[in-house]
C-alpha cells in the first residue's frame, strides 16, 4: 500500500510535464502565419468591383477605381467633378487633401 502514494506523485509529474510539453510544441505553430494577400498590390481584372479582391494594396484604393493604374477611369472622374487637380487624384480618394478619405478595404469574405 505505500508504494502507492509515490507512483501517484509521479504520474501527476509525468501528465504535468506532458502538458507542459504539448503546450510547449504549440507555440511554435507561428510560423506557419503566413498571409499572402499583403505580397498582392493589385487586383486580378476580374475581381468584382466593391469586393475584397477588388483592392489596390499599392494605393490603397478600390482597383476598378484607381486612376494610378488605370489612367482610362481618369477622363470619368473629371467628367463627375470628382478630380483633385493638384494632386491628379479623383477628389473622393484625395487623402492628401483630407485624411479622412483613406478608403477602407471590404472585408474579407467568410470561408476564403
Ligand atoms: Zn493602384
Ligand atoms: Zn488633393
Amino acid at each position: 500500500m505505500l508504494s502507492m502514494l509515490p507512483r501517484s506523485v509521479l504520474m501527476v509529474a509525468a501528465i504535468l510535464f506532458a502538458l507542459g510539453c504539448s503546450k510547449d510544441n504549440h507555440s511554435h505553430g507561428d510560423s506557419h502565419d503566413h498571409d499572402h494577400s499583403h505580397d498582392e498590390p493589385h487586383a486580378s481584372a476580374t475581381a468584382e468591383p466593391g469586393s475584397y479582391e477588388d483592392w489596390c494594396g499599392g494605393h490603397g484604393v478600390p482597383e476598378s477605381k484607381c486612376t494610378r493604374c488605370n489612367s482610362a477611369l481618369v477622363a470619368s472622374f473629371k467628367a463627375n467633378n470628382d478630380w483633385c487637380a493638384e494632386h491628379e487624384l479623383p477628389a473622393s480618394q484625395c487623402v492628401k487633401c483630407d485624411p479622412n478619405r483613406k478608403a477602407i478595404r471590404p472585408p474579407k469574405p467568410a470561408g476564403k
